[in-house]
């Protein structure tokens, strides 16, 4: 993709529960003039999860259905279960049009956005958890969750800790000190638009 986007890309990537959510909710409070895309994904909502809110919900076949129309900027398999994608048009129109732009992706978005949208329109935070252990316990936390997508998560996490020096900036996220951890994904981001506008 050579045009030129004018907005700037923030993906937050790093493992299932390392905070991305809670992080994208803090900065959506406090920024209201950036945009927040929602993605769809063929899992099940979470308890309290609502359709169109964390994500839209859709079906296998609606998603097959998707790729197959080129809908998705990228989207990929999850934890080897379910179907992930961000949506090609709303955040394309968003960059055109200047905007800054903030979504959460696994690793394998990360690297085919990558492929995609011009280095000088992206940026990508990777969230560090102390350790497996710790990420475990944020998983459980967040809700009832069978034994196998538990390990699934945690394999998945080893694999995307292993790739964090890929993203430009990483930040840590230690047990207690979510505020810290948004303080300094906030001045990533204040630092990296400063130019912007
Ligand atoms: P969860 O099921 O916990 O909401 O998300 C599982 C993983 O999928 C997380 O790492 C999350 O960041 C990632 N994810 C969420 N939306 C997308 C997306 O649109 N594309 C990709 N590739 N990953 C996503």
């Amino acid at each position: 993709m050579t045009e030129k986007l004018t907005g700037k890309l923030f993906l937050i990537v790093g493992p299932s529960g390392s905070g991305k959510g809670t992080v994208i909710k803090m900065l959506q409070s406090k920024f209201r003039g950036f945009v927040y895309p929602i993605s769809y994904t063929t899992r099940e909502p979470r308890e309290r999860e609502k359709d169109g809110e964390s994500y839209h919900f859709i079906t296998k076949e609606k998603f097959k259905q998707m790729i197959a129309e080129d809908d998705f900027l990228e989207y990929a398999v999850v934890h080897s279960d379910n179907y992930y994608g961000t949506a090609k048009t709303e955040i394309m129109n968003a960059l055109r049009q200047g905007a800054v732009v903030i979504r959460e992706v696994d690793i394998q978005g990360f690297h085919s956005i990558r492929k995609m949208i011009p280095k000088e329109s992206l940026v990508s935070i990777f969230m560090k958890v102390p350790n497996l252990n710790d990420l475990k316990g944020r998983i459980e936390m967040r809700g009832a969750i069978e034994p196998e997508e538990l390990q699934r998560r945690l394999d998945s996490a080893a694999k995307e800790l292993a790739q964090a020096g890929d993203c430009d900036y990483q930040v840590h996220n230690e047990w207690g000190k979510m505020k810290a951890c948004v303080s300094d994904v906030e001045g990533i981001i204040l630092e990296e638009i400063k130019d912007l506008y």
